[in-house]
């Protein structure tokens, strides 16, 4: 069901996304060499629950913890734990948090100190399309406009993978609601985008094909050929201004202003 929310609740929303692009900004400076997963899943469940936040995540169909950290070739749903990050590897930190009974999900990908010039590619094209998505958003265009803006983007930069099993989705009281959102597809099909609709961009690339697999955890999804993988995700409403980055501290106005789009705000 495709959940319609009033000013009120978007206002919400944005409060839950704040906490969430606030989370996220914490863990990208705790990120370096040595740190281990399961640090960096403390450090996001102390900053939610200080702010009278719900991990989201964290008993969702039984997952075990507040953050997503995905390693390297797996491109999401890694569980913290042990692990401790090298210089080199790439971390993909995915963050959702409840404030009041509206939900925030966002996640970015984050360099390990030095990496490669490829693996700094693979980044910028997997973040660029998510902005990609948030420009084509209009009132009165459809869903599908994001998920082509994005393919469109992605195919413009070279050989990349795009992750077809995984996507972005509405968002609200729940974590998960419809559209699902592809990251590929021919524009004007999908439902409509209109004022009070929530959705969570979230396109997945891959160095190599893009094929999955599962790991035996049952969470974890990696490549099913090991090319590393990038990860980026915002959650965003559609005004009349302009698209309204919940989870980006300046609700997207910085980013956008780059692509020649106005942000909404509240
Ligand atoms: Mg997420
Ligand atoms: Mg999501």
């Amino acid at each position: 069901m495709i959940q319609i929310k009033s000013e009120a609740e978007i206002a919400l929303m944005r409060r839950a996304g704040v906490l969430v692009g606030e989370t996220l900004e914490l863990l990208r400076a705790a990120v370096t060499p040595g740190v281990s997963t399961a640090e960096l899943d403390a450090i996001a469940e102390a900053n939610i629950r200080a702010a009278g936040g719900v991990p989201s995540f964290l008993g969702y169909h039984g997952f075990p913890a507040t953050i997503c950290a995905s390693v390297d070739d797996e491109i999401v749903h890694g569980i913290p734990g042990p692990r401790v990050l090298q210089e080199g590897d790439v971390v993909s930190l995915d963050c959702g948090a409840i404030l009041e009974g509206y939900h925030g999900d966002a996640a970015i990908t984050v360099a390990v100190g030095a990496v490669s010039q490829q693996v700094k590619e693979l980044m910028r094209v997997t973040e660029e399309s998510m902005w990609r998505g948030f420009a084509a958003a209009r009132l009165g265009g459809r869903v599908s406009d994001i998920s082509h803006a994005v393919e469109a983007y992605i195919r413009s930069q070279g050989d990349w993978g795009i992750v077809e099993e995984y996507g972005g989705h509405g968002i609200g009281t729940e974590m998960h609601q419809d559209p699902h959102v592809l990251n590929y597809g021919r524009p004007g099909r999908g439902p409509k985008l209109q004022k009070g609709l929530a959705l969570a961009i979230e396109p997945m690339v891959t160095l190599g094909s893009p094929r999955t697999r599962l790991l035996p955890d049952n969470w974890t999804v990696v490549t099913a050929e090991g090319g590393w993988a990038a990860h980026f995700e915002h959650t965003f409403t559609i005004t009349e201004r302009g698209p309204w980055v919940l989870t980006a501290l300046d609700g997207g106005a910085a980013k956008l202003a780059e692509l020649g789009v106005t942000a909404g705000t509240g």
